[in-house]
């Protein structure tokens, strides 16, 4: 590692990087605006040191319309990243508590971001959280943004990237009303066996964050373990959700590194055969023609 990277990761008091993995690999759902802001390592420095350890690829997710508005421009500018635009569930709910306009305005915008270009792949994150948002009036405002969202992503032919916190019946309850994308992801999949077969049932990709790590984890590695390994996905979710052993510390997409080791240790693959699964699994899961394995996109 270049002594320059190291000592910022030292001096921000973040993990140093990982040994390299054996073959590259993409961080399926990450913030590198909300890890320059809390960590202090910009975009660039987080790229440079994903690509130190062999994640080459990562999909930078927006959460509301300044969030989608940088997704978009960081895939623009950088061939390793592309973007997922929306207004989370969370932002959703309070948009509409301030303004019901407002956030008809925001999900047209998204709409438009979503059309910008094929380095934008996916519609997300939405989807439900009834763990911050516990109104009725807030789980109405997700549901309807959430069937918008899956609406834009059918018409752009894009990916829809879902976070389900503890809303894992509503998810399911508007998508079957909605109609199922082609290409569906359940980031931070946080289900156990049941929601996992009825996602896979509809050919959804489960992307496993560093919870899937934790000794807590038991439901989460259930799903794994029944996932057939073409829909397994990895993501740091960064800054949050840090994967063991560095936990408790903040994250960015270099330590994906280690979810993906750990899912090669639980799937018992050699970590080159598991890289490189997880590499055309992002591909696909993302609308094909995007893999360090040489594709460009
Ligand atoms: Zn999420
Ligand atoms: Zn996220």
């Amino acid at each position: 590692m270049s002594a320059a990277l190291a000592e910022r990761l030292g001096a921000l008091g973040l993990p140093l990087l990982p040994e390299p993995l054996a073959a590259p690999i993409a961080d399926s759902h990450t913030h590198l605006d909300t890890v320059a802001e809390m960590a202090g390592l910009t975009p660039e420095e987080s790229l440079e040191a994903a690509t130190r350890v062999g994640v080459a690829r990562i999909v930078q997710v927006g959460c509301d319309v300044a969030g989608s508005r940088f997704a978009e421009e960081l895939a623009r500018r950088h061939d390793g990243v592309v973007a997922a635009v929306a207004i989370h569930p969370n932002d959703a709910a309070r948009l509409a508590a301030d303004s019901p306009a407002a956030l008809t305005e925001a999900i047209a915008e998204i709409d438009r971001l979503a059309g910008a270009g094929p380095h934008v792949r996916a519609v997300g994150e939405t989807g439900i959280d009834l763990y911050r948002t516990r109104d009725d009036q807030g789980r109405r405002v997700q549901r309807e943004a959430f069937a918008a969202h899956i609406a834009i992503a059918k018409a752009h032919g894009l990916t829809l990237a879902i976070h389900d916190r503890d809303g894992h019946d509503d998810v399911l309850d508007v998508l079957d009303a909605e109609g199922w994308p082609d290409r569906v992801i359940m980031h931070c999949f946080s289900g156990g066996a049941e929601l996992a077969r009825r996602c896979l049932d509809h050919g959804a990709w489960l992307s496993f964050a560093g919870v899937v790590t934790f000794n807590s984890a038991g439901p989460q590695r259930e799903a794994l373990a029944l996932a057939p390994h073409e829909r397994i996905l990895v993501e740091t979710d960064a800054p949050f959700l840090t994967p063991a052993p560095r936990r408790g510390k903040l994250n960015g997409p270099y330590l994906v590194a280690h979810t993906a080791r750990f899912v090669a240790d639980r799937l018992g693959l050699d970590e080159m055969t598991c890289c490189r699964m997880l590499d055309v699994n992002a591909s696909a899961a993302y609308g094909g023609g995007w893999s360090a394995g040489g594709e460009g996109r």
